[in-house]
């Protein structure tokens, strides 16, 4: 079948919750795509966030192949080896205690939900909880996730939403407090948020807000699916920062391809939160998606991934603003490492598509944003090939 005639099947047979760009992607190869026509794609995306290590990495390929042959899957009923490694792993690299695996971001963001409940219903035995949450947050579609999403426009229809949410601006420490209670448990909020904008929390509003958690016992989560695995170039965004979470989110690079996530947190919170028969996941943590997050983590170590990410960050960081300062249609650049937007004056659709025409794949965040999350491994020539593509797109517009 011709490309066109697979998106002709896609539209009849999948549901139409996407405006999907009309390519059937077929084979990656570093941090180049292939479509089933043979075209080749410069990829700035790496399917949000997630391929981490670039595609078609022989280490990683061959590790879950080995894990495929030995066992896919048991119950959690049982134990396997490598949910043991990946949680050992996953404990050191973010200084957290405590994993819980689950096979998706907002199943992690409910996770960390429930987790901190219960640490409040175990302190006073009540259920009117409440959770402060970010205006412009993005934490996934799950009726949890989507209760703590600040963006009204993605909750409309799917009223009513758990409750006892509140919603804050980042960086704003004042409208937290106009938002904290005797009832508030938790404040949730990305270290870097995403799909909201590209805005990074500001140190001096982490350290207000741990301080604030420490004095009412108040459960700080930080959502870090995105901008955690090293994206920032700290292996979780909040290691810049001097404070630490009590509860935290990862998925997208975790598995870097293969779909898991985890919620991790302090011994304080695991030994006062979710007991025995409180949750549970069929999938989560199966010894496949564990073997992935194993060489994952290994391999970060071995290719020196933070080291590279501080560098290739910057360099890209430098080449947007020469961007920002070129043409005047560009408002901002705003960011933090390999997760950075270019903020328009006007939608970014139109040189989105004809970025896609020259073979650069590019997403937006939000109507005006161009967001750049490419692979981590990322090269300087990877990051001159493409500015030079979206400069002509922009001249061209
Ligand atoms: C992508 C994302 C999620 C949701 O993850 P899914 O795996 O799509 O469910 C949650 N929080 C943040 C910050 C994200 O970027």
């Amino acid at each position: 079948m011709l490309m066109k005639e697979y998106i002709d099947e896609a539209e009849k047979a999948l549901l139409h919750t996407y405006n999907r760009y009309q390519v059937v992607l077929e084979k990656g190869e570093g941090v180049y795509l292939y479509d089933m026509e043979g075209k080749k794609y410069l990829d700035f995306v790496s399917g949000i966030a997630v391929f981490a290590l670039g595609y078609g990495n022989r280490e990683y390929n061959d590790a879950l192949k080995a894990q495929i042959d030995k066992i896919i899957h048991t119950s959690n009923y049982y134990y396997n080896i490598p949910a043991i490694e990946a949680a050992k792993k996953l404990k050191k690299v973010s200084g957290m205690d405590r994993v819980f695996f689950t096979n998706s971001g907002a199943e992690a963001v409910e996770g960390a939900i429930k987790a901190a409940r219960k640490y409040a219903y175990l302190k006073d035995g009540k259920t009117d909880h409440e959770i402060i949450a970010m205006n412009h947050s993005f934490h996934g579609r799950t009726f949890g996730a989507l209760s703590v999403t600040g963006n009204p426009h993605y909750r409309e229809a799917f009223e009513p939403m758990i409750g006892n949410i509140r919603f804050a601006d980042l960086n704003d420490f004042d409208s937290v407090m106009a938002n904290v209670n005797e009832k508030t448990c938790a404040i949730l909020l990305e270290t870097v948020q995403g799909e909201g904008g590209l805005y990074p929390a500001e140190e001096a509003f982490l350290q207000k807000i741990r301080k604030l958690c420490d004095e009412r016992d108040i459960l700080l989560i930080l959502d870090e699916i995105q901008c955690g695995m090293g994206r920032t170039g700290y292996f979780y965004a909040w290691q810049k920062f001097g404070i630490k979470p009590d509860i935290m989110t990862t998925a997208k690079a975790l598995g870097c391809g293969v779909p898991v996530g985890a919620f991790l947190m302090t011994e304080k919170v695991g030994q006062n939160s979710l007991k025995a028969g409180d949750h549970g996941t069929t999938y989560g943590g199966n010894p496949l998606a564990c073997a992935a997050i194993c060489k994952v983590l290994d391999l970060y170590e071995k290719e020196h991934i933070l080291e590279h990410v501080r560098e290739t960050g910057a360099y890209l960081e430098e080449k947007l603003d020469a961007l920002a300062a070129e043409f005047d249609i560009i408002e901002t650049r705003r960011g933090a490492g390999l997760m950075q937007g270019l903020v328009l004056k006007e939608p970014v659709g139109g040189i989105i598509g004809k970025a896609m025409e020259k073979g650069l794949i590019l997403i937006n965040a939000g109507s005006n944003i161009i967001r750049f999350v490419p692979a981590l491994i990322i090269a300087r020539e990877h990051i001159d090939e493409m500015t030079d593509i979206l400069r002509e797109c922009l001249s061209e517009r």
